[in-house]
């Protein structure tokens, strides 16, 4: 069989600990053998990231940038023990937070939904997509303790002097305060970025925020929204057959329950925080969720929204058999390589990487799972495998799909 050739390359972001021996085997039986693999390869293991003093991290995101697809592998973000672990020449911060910064993205997380992991939520049946705002607002507050009895306002000074005031408080005893922000051009961006990947992935938006307590904060949120969606999308998504919904956040939550899913779910960053925790585990598995970074000009990142898996790697350096769930890093390549042959006009790319979806699935499905999912299932008959094994059995589904 010919190997399905690339035009352009994929920028490969590797990394750390149990999902970085996940990646060399994905690669090493589920694409290598089908595709003339084309990647403009970035090691963000955390030795490298150190050698580099994480000059490659900003280099990956650069290159991102330039072709426009990346696919990255969890990497460890360090901390006080990590930085005794890798002798350490500092404490570098997230790469995801690193990249994010450069890419002025929007994560969107979605669960890859399998017969036999059902969701708690009995009504749904087709993924929820939590798109966060991951600037401002609370994350970004200056808070303060009040000591007691006095007078608090809030004061903005223009560049030329001005001063806009408002009174927040006449205190007569000790509270506390605190003072937010976002800005114009980030809600473009967020906005942006979700009504682009509504229209790549055909999903209704949902928008939701409490714009009728906060009428100036944030009802911006939903006239910014609003203004683009009217000037630069209205006619796209009625091309497309999809539907931008904005609601208050409290009917949202109530309407989100009762759905059968299959929308992207736009939150502010608080709301986005809190809810993708609930969505995540009401789904089923942390193993199972897909992260996609999408930037406002288009650049998108695949991701697993999961870590390293550092407890299973320790267990694997010590010659130990693991079952380390390897489906959302197989859904992290087959979202990039779609998505590179989308923009190649490459078919035959886009094909495969749909047959990889649904040979994955259907493996689970017909019972072959890692122990995570074997914890959870409500098949009745299961295979609990290793993590070769797993990815070994996806390979035998693939093949037949391919033939
Ligand atoms: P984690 O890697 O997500 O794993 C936490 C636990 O969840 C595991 O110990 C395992 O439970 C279970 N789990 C997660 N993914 C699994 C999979 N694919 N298959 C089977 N079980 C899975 O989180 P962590 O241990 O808190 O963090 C480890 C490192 O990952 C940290 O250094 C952190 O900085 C980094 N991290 C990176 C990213 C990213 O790059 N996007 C995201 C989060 C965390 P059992 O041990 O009970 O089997
Ligand atoms: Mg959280």
């Amino acid at each position: 069989m010919d190997k399905i050739k690339m035009t352009t390359p994929l920028v490969e972001m590797d990394g750390d600990e149990m999902t970085r021996i996940l990646w060399q085997m994905i690669k090493d039986e589920l694409l290598l053998p089908f595709i003339d693999l084309k990647t403009e390869y970035y090691d963000l293991g955390l030795k490298y990231r150190d050698e580099t003093r994480d000059q490659v991290t900003i280099d990956s995101a650069n290159a991102a940038k330039k072709y426009g697809v990346a696919v990255k592998c969890a990497t460890i973000t360090p901390n006080a023990a990590r930085v005794e672990e890798y002798d350490l020449k500092e404490m570098y911060k997230s790469p995801n937070g690193t990249i994010r910064a450069i890419l002025d993205g929007t994560v969107f997380r979605a669960p890859i939904v399998v017969k036999g992991i059902e969701p708690t939520v009995k009504t749904w049946k087709k993924p929820i997509t939590i798109a966060r705002h991951a600037y401002g607002d609370v994350y970004k507050a200056v808070d303060m303790k009040v000591p007691g009895a006095g007078k608090a306002e809030l004061v903005f000074t223009g560049q030329d002097g001005t001063e806009i005031r408002e009174v927040i408080h006449e205190f007569d005893g000790p509270g506390i305060l605190q003072g937010m922000h976002n800005l114009n051009r980030s809600i473009e961006s967020f906005a942006r970025s979700c009504f682009n990947y509504a229209l790549e992935t055909n999903q209704d938006l949902w928008f939701a925020t409490k714009d009728t307590i906060s009428k100036k904060y944030d009802h911006s949120f939903k006239d910014i929204f609003q203004e683009i969606f009217d000037a630069e999308y209205k006619e796209k998504f009625d091309q497309a057959g999809i539907e931008y919904f904005y609601t208050l956040i409290d009917d949202a939550v109530a309407r989100v329950i009762r759905s059968e899913g299959g929308y992207i779910w736009a939150c502010k960053n608080y709301d986005g925080d809190v809810m993708s925790d609930m969505v995540a585990t009401a789904f089923g598995s942390l193993a199972m969720m897909t992260s996609v970074l999408v930037a406002p000009d288009g650049t998108t990142e695949y991701e697993a929204a999961h870590g390293t898996v550092q407890r299973h790697y320790y267990k694997h350096l010590k010659g130990e058999e693991t079952s380390t769930n390897s489906v959302a890093t197989i859904f992290a390549w087959t979202g990039a390589l779609r998505k590179r042959g989308r923009l190649d006009q490459i078919p035959e790319l886009v094909d495969f990487a749909d047959k990889l979806e649904k040979a994955t699935i259907d493996t689970i499905e017909s019972g072959t799972m890692t122990k995570d999912l074997a914890l959870i299932t409500t098949l009745e008959e299961v295979n609990a495998v290793n993590s070769q094994d797993f990815i070994k059995a996806v390979r035998a589904n693939l093949e037949k799909e391919l033939a």
